[in-house]
């Protein structure tokens, strides 16, 4: 299989391809060329595990990676859960399901896609014999995920900038408690926004990019989105036989990766009813699923964090398909979005999707309601998936375990929120390093920090 470019403006490249560049050279993201068919696969894949459903899933995608290959990079990026279904299901009533996705090292529904990430580049570099350079920026949960999907790998060092004082102390020590000796957390003086700008321009210099051997882990690589469509098609398969054509799934959303796995899913065939766009304060996709209108506001910091976001970067692949595959329609779109901080589309195609907003103080009503009425603890995330009507059974994706913002669990419901792996980290030291959020800085450091 190739994987094509949502701009359309480059030569379609194989899956290694795809994921060794993260975005695509005229700036879109890559796409499989066509999507295939699941459904004549459904009968035979019910019965498989977690990591042989990922690999059969993978196998259709990375045709250029040997097939045991395949199987030894799938089977290691599962074994750090620690829920042996990996992605269980839990029943809160008869028409009401929710997908635990934060069983994984870091406890959010990241590290599907980030411990995979991790273990195809080290597949890569035993292959080139390439040594690489991740670089990254992170307000939160992202940065640790990638650490921990990346920490000890062979051949690859790992810097993540983030703002100092900035993101939770839980969230910190997940960052620089790990002891690894190829995971530099950077803390930079300034805001995430700093942070990332100065990242960018590290990018930009590409004999620099090429000295150190230089690649990113941001939410928009193919590898990502794939990984994510596992758990989709698992939970189905987990559903009572009865429940599972009437489901709808309901997404915690912020760049909008994770819906769109479901969504693609969907579209491959697995007769999924439908999802919703589970939106915090930061609305902007809300808006867009009421309106058709894609709007840019400001951010206002909210209770999950992790959904705070200004421009959702994977949106971009769902206009792709809207807008009938079209990369020019997509370059204007995305232009044009760029240049006004707006785009309306006129007859705006989102078939099969709801969406709703929380604000805080929901959130917060939320996971006392729940709690009350379940005896079941919800994280602020996931909270927003519990809003709004419903007809139908419905499947709210868990996307961070509670114990990860303990005060908000607290002021909720009067009750700490306890994972041992979190308790753990707060005896170990914390290893970062101050730096300035200036591109010249970030070179320098990570100049002398390369495996070489
Ligand atoms: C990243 C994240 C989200 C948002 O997921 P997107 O793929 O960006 O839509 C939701 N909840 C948690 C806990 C996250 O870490």
């Amino acid at each position: 299989m190739q994987f094509i470019s949502t701009r359309g403006q480059v030569p379609p490249v194989s899956f290694s391809k795809a994921v060794a560049q993260g975005l695509a050279p005229d700036a879109g993201l890559y796409l499989p060329e066509s999507l295939p068919d699941l459904s004549g696969y459904l009968k035979e894949w019910e019965s498989l595990s977690y990591a042989e459903l990922c690999e059969a899933f993978f196998a259709i995608f990375a045709t250029d990676i040997d097939r045991n290959e395949l199987k030894a990079v799938v089977s290691r990026s599962y074994t750090k859960f620690d829920h042996e279904e990996i992605a269980p299901i839990v029943k809160l009533s008869d028409d009401l399901f929710v997908l635990e996705l934060f069983h994984g090292p870091t406890l959010a529904f990241k590290d599907f896609a980030l411990q995979l990430l991790g273990n195809l580049y080290a597949s890569q570099i035993a292959r080139t014999g390439n040594p690489i350079s991740v670089l990254g920026a992170t307000s939160g949960d992202t940065g640790a995920a990638a650490i921990h999907g990346l920490l000890g790998k062979q051949g690859v060092t790992t810097f993540i900038l983030y703002p100092d004082g900035r993101i939770s102390p839980l969230q910190e020590r997940q960052m620089t408690c790990t002891g690894a000796d190829n995971v530099f957390p950077l803390a930079i003086k300034g805001s995430f926004d700093d942070a990332q700008t100065a990242m960018k321009t590290v990018f930009e210099d590409q004999a620099f990019a090429a000295e150190v051997g230089l690649s990113a882990v941001n939410s928009i690589n193919l590898a990502r989105i794939l990984a994510q469509c596992v758990y989709y098609i698992s939970a189905f398969f987990r559903l009572p036989a009865d429940k599972r054509e009437q489901v709808t799934f309901v997404v915690p959303t912020g760049n909008f990766g994770n819906v769109l796995a479901g969504w693609l899913v969907q579209q491959m065939g697995v007769p999924i009813q439908g999802f919703r766009v589970a939106t915090n304060q930061n609305d902007i996709l809300h808006r867009l699923f009421q309106t058709g209108v894609y709007k840019l506001d400001a951010v206002a910091p909210s209770l999950a964090p992790s959904m705070d976001i200004q421009v959702a970067s994977n949106f971009e692949r769902f206009i792709y398909y809207a807008e009938g595959c079209d990369g020019e329609k997509v370059r204007e779109i995305m232009h044009r979005f760029k240049s006004n901080g707006e785009y309306v589309f006129n007859d705006f195609k989102a078939t099969g999707f709801s969406s709703s907003r929380t604000n805080d103080s929901e959130i917060a009503e939320i996971i006392k309601r729940v709690y009350q009425q379940y005896g079941y603890v919800v994280d602020p995330h996931t909270a927003c998936g519990f809003a709004g009507d419903f007809t139908g059974p419905q499947m709210v994706l868990a996307t961070a375990h509670p114990a990860k913002f303990p005060e908000t669990i607290q002021d909720a419901i009067g009750e700490d929120s306890i994972h041992p792996s979190l308790e753990a980290l707060k005896s170990r030291d914390i290893v970062k390093h101050a730096v300035e959020p200036t591109p010249e800085a970030i070179k320098a450091f990570m100049r002398a920090h390369v495996a070489h």
